[in-house]
């Protein structure tokens, strides 16, 4: 076989744990040799055996070590690594960090710093969707500068409303108004929460919906006006915002459906010379789609879209970064079949409490379909400061029947011993009707756990 030249003769991964071995896997595969960089807790982590070359950037807490720009830029520039891939979490979506890569003649395995400024402000965001026609929730102007304007902004679309933070993420500064009795309290919550955890206090207003599916398309775009959609993922299923099993395609969505989503989508993208990998959030109730944000960077569910396209994202973020063309036209692109994933934290169960510690043993399940991400081994010690986040199990099969009872098969055969995990939570889910039958909807997860897991 004949290899073609590789992009990069050597890139550098700024993260840890699966999603620093999933991109070290693609930069193999392309001929690409890889740097580690890791912070003294992470001495003896698999990214550091794997990659070709390690360099400890820092303390462990991540601000001084994986958010630590100035020492991953030396790590950059003493290991001669032409381009950085941020994974996911830490400086993947920080424009700054995009921009001081630019200013060092470093190539970031991303979109522009530009992108990621806009999609970060969550206004900005949806104005601008809104501009390219992608369908948004009904909601304020822009930011409520006060009281007075919230409640004009609640009455003209309506009870209930949802007070949200300009600069949320991880489903902080989030409030919920009822009726016109709530906004008050609603308002200045969400305002304290926003400015205690993203220093800025504004917050804008949305129509609350009530029994939503959380439904993101997954687009990629040349960075030169072309882009294309990878389908739907379906993310219903979340505690505390925060996803726990993803599927592709969404159980509800149709091929007609997710052709002109998917279409409205891609044409935005490209029209805004978008480059790379990025994910259009939106709510999904009674067939219509309401935009809620975009992430410009690689997601943790990405497996489950790779699983039914057969295709590797990863190695896409680093031709296009490269300049090269997307590797694939829009028609290309086949879906096939149906692809579940869990994440697996380290936590106890029925609490969530995180549950650091040594594993005794680890067995990763195999057979068809099945793939196992995660940077665990037999005698590792999950470190107490990071994301509890320590695998993900992905299951593909010809149709969602299968890829259930494939998903019930392979939980039966992983082993993490010596740490509690989630794996329980996923055994239990698996034997309800409403995930067998994909009946379910972002609070199904809240209130299944509520009246004590079934
Ligand atoms: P974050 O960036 O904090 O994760 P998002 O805007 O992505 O915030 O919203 C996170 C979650 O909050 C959504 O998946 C959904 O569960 C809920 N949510 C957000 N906006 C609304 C809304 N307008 N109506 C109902 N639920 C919402």
């Amino acid at each position: 076989m004949r290899h073609a030249p590789p992009v990069f003769e050597k890139i550098l991964i700024a993260n840890r744990g699966e999603i620093a071995l999933r991109v070290i896997r693609a930069a193999r595969e392309m001929g690409i040799r890889t740097v580690a960089v890791h912070s003294t807790a992470d001495s003896d982590a698999m990214h550091v055996r794997m990659a070709d070359e390690a360099i400890c950037i820092g303390p462990p807490p991540g601000s001084e070590s994986y958010l630590n720009i100035a020492a991953i830029i030396a790590a950059c520039e003493i290991s001669g690594a032409q381009a950085i891939h941020p994974g996911y979490g830490f400086l993947s979506e920080n424009a700054g960090f995009a921009r001081a890569l630019q200013d060092h003649g470093i190539t970031f395995i991303g979109p522009t710093a530009e992108h990621i400024r806009v999609m970060g402000d969550k206004i900005t965001a949806k104005e601008t969707m809104k501009q390219l026609g992608v369908p948004c929730v009904p909601g304020s102007d822009g930011g409520v500068a006060d009281y007075p304007a919230a409640e004009q902004a609640a009455e003209a679309i309506g009870y209930p409303v949802i007070v949200k933070a300009t600069a949320g993420g991880g489903g902080r500064g989030m409030k919920l108004a009822a009726t016109a009795a709530e906004l008050e309290t609603a308002f200045r919550t969400a305002r304290t929460e926003a400015k205690a955890a993203f220093g800025n206090d504004e917050v804008y207003i949305e129509k609350y919906l009530g029994k939503p599916r959380h439904i993101e398309v997954q687009v990629f775009g040349d960075g030169k006006g072309h882009a294309v959609h990878l389908g739907e993922r379906d993310c219903s299923l979340q505690r505390r915002h925060q996803k726990v099993l993803e599927e592709a395609p969404g159980p509800v969505i149709t091929p007609e459906m997710r052709a002109e989503i998917g279409k409205t989508c891609a044409e935005a993208v490209a029209s805004i010379n978008y480059a790379g990998a990025g994910t259009i959030e939106f709510l999904y109730e009674d067939g219509a789609f309401y935009f809620i944000e975009m992430n410009t960077r690689l997601q943790v569910e990405h497996p489950v879209t790779e699983a039914v396209f057969g295709v590797d994202l990863v190695r896409e973020q680093i031709r296009v970064a490269a300049g090269l063309p997307l590797s694939f036209a829009q028609d290309d692109l086949r879906m096939n079949g149906h692809a579940i994933e869990v994440r697996i934290n380290a936590e106890r169960l029925p609490d969530f409490a995180p549950c650091p510690g040594r594993i005794t043993q680890y067995h990763v399940p195999g057979g068809l379909g099945v793939r196992m991400d995660s940077a665990l081994y037999d005698g590792y010690s999950v470190p107490p400061h990071y994301d509890s986040l320590i695998g993900k199990l992905i299951v593909h099969g010809r149709d969602r029947e299968e890829a259930v009872a494939r998903l019930n098969r392979a939980m039966g055969e992983l082993i993490i011993d010596g740490i509690e995990t989630t794996t329980p939570l996923f055994r239990a889910l698996l034997q309800e009707p409403d995930i067998r039958n994909g009946a379910y909807d972002i609070h199904w997860l809240e209130h299944w756990l509520e009246t004590g897991m079934g």
